[in-house]
């Protein structure tokens, strides 16, 4: 957010289930076309700026990004130490946020070229350098890019992939409402933890957040991201019993419609993190399961 405020953070999942590393990894991996930005390390990437993509996979189908975020930075209201974006500081956007003309006009020519010469996409994927309901006119250009979705391609299914941190703007809310998969993160429900590896930018309260993904309930998709290892000098692991106990705890409560698990799959800002291991998902999935949520784990 560079914004005064500045905060962050991707189907059916028959149609799209992945993470958003998956499909960080799947843009990163795909047509030169609309070449994506690398600063030093594999590990920061810049999206274009409005469009970027589509992305091929066989998991997802073919997912076109919108990045309502600048061009040049990252613009979030999390800070997270995994980003795959870089720290805040270091990749400050100068540029503005494109306008919802831009965005529109834009997607809109894509949307034409893609129905002449292919490919069809299975999704419009709101994704990108940070947090895609930091955007003033975040609910303005979902209602927008559900227009022209509906007009091209109706049988599109439309995702966000959020932090979370606006949920309490009721317009954002309700425009999440509205999308066919809100992925909204929820890596734990300590608040010592999000401070060390999330690290919101501005006011962020966790019996907050738990109230409005409640009332999301059912609508929603939560996303965790599970890891450990070391971030200056403090042990980071949210994959034991003390963290995931109180998280499955807000699962209960909140209710989603799926959770989705995964890990670190990229070199991160924060150099000595590690992925959990098959093992520490798995049985974590497991008790997700016990609690009747479906869920997704990407290794
Ligand atoms: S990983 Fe964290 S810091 Fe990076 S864009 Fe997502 S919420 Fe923001």
């Amino acid at each position: 957010m560079g914004f005064p405020f500045l905060y962050h953070n991707v189907l059916s999942f028959t149609l799209f289930i992945g993470s958003y590393s998956l499909i960080r990894n799947k843009i990163l991996n795909f047509a030169p076309k609309f070449p994506l930005r690398r600063y030093g390390k594999m590990s920061t990437v810049i999206y274009p700026s409005p469009i970027f993509g589509p992305i091929h996979s066989r998991r997802l189908g073919v997912s076109l990004g919108i990045n309502l975020l600048p061009a040049d930075g990252k613009v979030c209201s999390f800070d997270c130490i995994y980003c795959e974006c870089g720290y805040n500081a270091t990749h400050r956007a100068h540029l503005k946020f494109p306008t919802r003309t831009e965005v529109l006009e834009a997607l809109e020519k894509r949307l034409q070229d893609m129905q002449q010469n292919g490919p069809k996409p299975d999704v419009l994927t709101f994704a990108g350098n940070g947090e895609p309901t930091l955007h003033p006119h975040f609910p303005e250009i979902m209602a927008g890019v559900t227009t022209l979705r509906d007009q091209y391609f109706p049988e599109a299914k439309i995702s966000v992939l959020s932090n979370a941190t606006r949920i309490n703007d009721e317009k954002v809310r309700e425009a999440l409402l509205h999308v066919d998969n809100a992925i909204l993160k929820l890596d734990t429900v300590d608040a010592g933890y999000i401070a060390k590896t999330d690290r919101p930018v501005g006011h962020y309260d966790v019996e907050e957040q738990l109230h409005w993904l409640e009332v999301m309930g059912e609508h929603i998709i939560i996303q965790t991201m599970f890891m450990q290892g070391m971030h200056e000098g403090e042990d980071i692991n949210n994959c034991t019993p003390e963290f995931v106990n109180p998280w499955l705890d807000a699962l209960k409560r909140i209710n989603p419609r799926q959770v989705m698990i995964y890990t670190i799959d990229r070199e991160t800002p924060s150099p000595c993190l590690e992925k959990a291991t098959h093992e520490q998902l798995d049985a974590i999935a497991e008790q997700v399961r016990t609690l009747g949520l479906e869920v997704s784990v990407s290794y």
